[in-house]
C-alpha cells in the first residue's frame, strides 16, 4: 500500500475512531494523524494498522487500540515542555506518539526482543527526543524523576509507590488497574501530598508483570 493510502486511513481513524469519540486536544489528535502506526506492527498485520483494535506484537503482546493510546495521551494533559515517563513500550508506537507532544520521553520495555524491534522503528522515524531501556517499569526511572506524566500501558493490580513517588507535583498518571483481564483507567493527579483518582473508562490490558505488578513470572 502507498503511504498516500495509509494517509488516507489515519485520517479516517482520527475521524471516525477518535474525534467522533470525543477526543478534543488539538496536539494529540495532530500526532495521531502524524505517526505511522503500519511501520509499528508486524508485516502480517500492516492492512489491519488502522482499523479500531488492538494487534499482536509477538510475544504475546499487543499494540493498543488507537482510540485508547489517544485517550491515555489526552489524560496526561500535554502542552509541550513535559517529561514523560512510559511502562511498556511494546511496539514503540505510543512512545512516538509521546515524543510528537512531549520534550522528553523515557519508555521501558521488560522484554528485550520486543524493545529492540521498537527501537529500529523510532530511530528509523527519526525520533531524538527518547529513551529507552529494557527493566521492570513498576519500579520507574528514578534518575529521570521526576515526571510530569507517567503512563502504564499494562494492567496493574494497584498503581505501584515508585511511580507515584516519581510523579512530580502537578502530574499525571494514567493507568489500567484490576484483574489479569479487565481493568478500569484512571487518571491520577498528584497535588501536594494529595493524590485524587478519576475514573477514565473500562479497559482490558494485557498484565503489568514486576515487583510492584503482578509479581515475576
Ligand atoms: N505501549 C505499547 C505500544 O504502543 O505498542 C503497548 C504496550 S502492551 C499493551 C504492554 C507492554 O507492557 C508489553 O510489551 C509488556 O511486555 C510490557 N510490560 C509488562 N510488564 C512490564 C513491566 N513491569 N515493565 C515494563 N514493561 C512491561
Amino acid at each position: 500500500m502507498s503511504e498516500l493510502n495509509y494517509q488516507k486511513l489515519r485520517e479516517y481513524m482520527v475521524n471516525i475512531q477518535i474525534r467522533a469519540r470525543g477526543i478534543y486536544d488539538s496536539k494529540v489528535l495532530a500526532a495521531m494523524l502524524k505517526v505511522p502506526r503500519h511501520e509499528f506492527v508486524p508485516q502480517d498485520m500492516r492492512p489491519y494498522a488502522y482499523e479500531d483494535r488492538p494487534l499482536p506484537i509477538g510475544e504475546g503482546q499487543t499494540i493498543s487500540q488507537p482510540y485508547m493510546v489517544a485517550l491515555m495521551t489526552q489524560c496526561l494533559e500535554l502542552e509541550g515542555p513535559e517529561s514523560v515517563l512510559e511502562i511498556g513500550a511494546g511496539s514503540g508506537y505510543q512512545a512516538a506518539i509521546l515524543a510528537e507532544i512531549a520534550a522528553n520521553v523515557r519508555t521501558i520495555e521488560r522484554l528485550p526482543s520486543l524493545l529492540q524491534k521498537a527501537r529500529e522503528v523510532l530511530a528509523r522515524l527519526g525520533y531524538t527526543n527518547y529513551e529507552a531501556r529494557v527493566g521492570d517499569g513498576t519500579l520507574g526511572w528514578e534518575e529521570k524523576a521526576p515526571f510530569n506524566g507517567i503512563m502504564v500501558t499494562a494492567g496493574a493490580p494497584d498503581v505501584p509507590p515508585s511511580l507515584l513517588e516519581q510523579l512530580a507535583d502537578k502530574g499525571r498518571l494514567v493507568i489500567p488497574i484490576g484483574p489479569e483481564r479487565y481493568q478500569t483507567l484512571y487518571k491520577i493527579v498528584k497535588k501536594g501530598k494529595k493524590i485524587r483518582r478519576e475514573f477514565v473508562t473500562y479497559c482490558s490490558f494485557v498484565p503489568l508483570i514486576g515487583k510492584e505488578g503482578w509479581g515475576n513470572p
